[in-house]
């Protein structure tokens, strides 16, 4: 089927209406009625070129939530009217024994894991994300969205919401220990909330204390603004977690000096540039550095219902698709409070 969609032509390019393809619904397939789709700075980075080539046109879009409104011949997990979240992958191969293992986002079979969008699909096709009316995916990588969520302020959970808790739940934060998050953006906001309710003393390191009023009221038990060499000082050797999600190249020396005996910096943000580490930051109170990528399908639907539980959304700003080029500005210019969620009602 055609279905209205925003595209981005070619790299640096602004957005602009196009139409796209959908496939037809396989036995294994759910068609769903895209409600709302989420704006991260990865769909910034791709279309930007800040990741290199890209099979352009690009439709991005990798937090998407909808109704299911046809399913395959042989889906048993999803039925028509469902309220669905798909997040930043699509396909895996589902036999790896990463797959097997629940982080399908790491699928080693070549050609295996296909992402969202720019991936190439198993037909040879690329995939095209969620600025768009529909989309047909897999019904294993469709997620519940449990009922009673905001649609919209649930919308963000299929990326920044996973990719905070992934490793706020890997490295342990909880009751007794000290976390920061660095960047109060699309993920930053999320990480603070899910750290909080996890049970973390919370901190939050911003460039400056503009939203320091908001860090707080989302679950902050500190905020700092890092424009500020006091900081540094004042927090070194402190932090038993960081998680990083900052878009753009930091200071890693600065802020692995924050870390306590053992503590991890967990590095989510994915700038363009490399970052350079002194190996002394690293010695010195035998501090660990680390990434994280999304994650598996059972996680993110343990994420989905544990923000249910604890009454948890992302803060957005839901805007129609027009104003999709407007919201890319305003995410580079870190003036985002704290999602732009696309109404794809606006694309029909
Ligand atoms: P975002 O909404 O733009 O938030 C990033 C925040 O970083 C900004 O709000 C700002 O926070 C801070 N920041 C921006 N530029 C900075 C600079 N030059 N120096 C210091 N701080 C700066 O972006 P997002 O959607 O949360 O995504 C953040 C990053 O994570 C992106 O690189 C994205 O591609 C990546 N990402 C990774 C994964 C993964 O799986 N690892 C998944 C999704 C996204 P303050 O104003 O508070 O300083
Ligand atoms: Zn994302």
């Amino acid at each position: 089927m055609r279905v209205n969609a925003y595209a981005a032509p070619s790299a640096g390019e602004p957005l602009a209406p196009t139409t796209i393809e959908r496939r037809e619904v396989g036995a294994n397939d759910v068609l769903i009625a895209i409600e709302f789709a989420g704006i991260c700075h990865s769909d910034i980075h791709t279309v930007n070129g800040d990741w290199g080539p890209q099979p352009f046109p690009v439709v991005p879009g990798h937090e998407i939530v909808g109704r299911v409104t046809e399913v395959g011949s042989a889906v048993t997990n999803h039925q028509v009217g469902d309220r669905v979240g798909v997040g930043c992958f699509v396909n895996s191969c589902r036999e790896c024994d990463n797959c097997r293992n629940g982080d399908e986002q790491h699928c080693s079979t070549p050609g295996g894991g296909v992402g969202t969008y720019a991936a190439k699909d198993r037909d040879g096709s690329f995939t095209q994300g969620g600025y768009s009316t529909h989309v047909v995916v897999d019904a294993h990588f469709a997620l519940k969205v449990p009922e009673g969520m905001d649609a919209a302020a649930a919308t963000p959970l299929l990326c920044a919401g996973i990719t905070t808790y992934a490793p706020l739940k890997k490295w342990g934060a909880g009751p007794g220990k000290k976390v920061a998050i660095v960047g109060l953006g699309g993920l930053g906001h999320m990480g603070v909330q899910i750290a909080h309710a996890m049970g973390a003393e919370v901190t939050v390191l911003s460039q400056s204390l503009k939203k320091q009023e908001d860090g707080l009221r989302l679950g902050a038990d500190h905020y700092y603004a890092t424009s500020d060499p006091a900081t540094f000082e004042q927090l070194a050797s402190s932090f038993d977690l960081i998680v990083n999600t900052v878009s753009a190249k930091i200071d890693l020396d600065a802020y692995l000096g924050l870390l306590a005996v053992d503590g991890t910096m967990v590095n989510v943000g994915a700038p363009a540039e490399p970052l350079s580490v002194n190996v002394f930051s690293l010695i010195t109170n035998r501090r660990n550095f680390a990434g994280s990528m999304i994650g598996g399908i059972a996680l993110t639907q343990e994420m989905l219902d544990f923000c249910a539980e604890h009454n948890i959304g992302s803060e957005i700003e839901v805007i129609s698709a027009d104003q999709i080029n407007d919201a890319y500005a305003r995410v580079l210019a870190s003036d985002v409070r704290y999602r732009f969620v696309i109404d794809t009602a606006t694309l029909a």
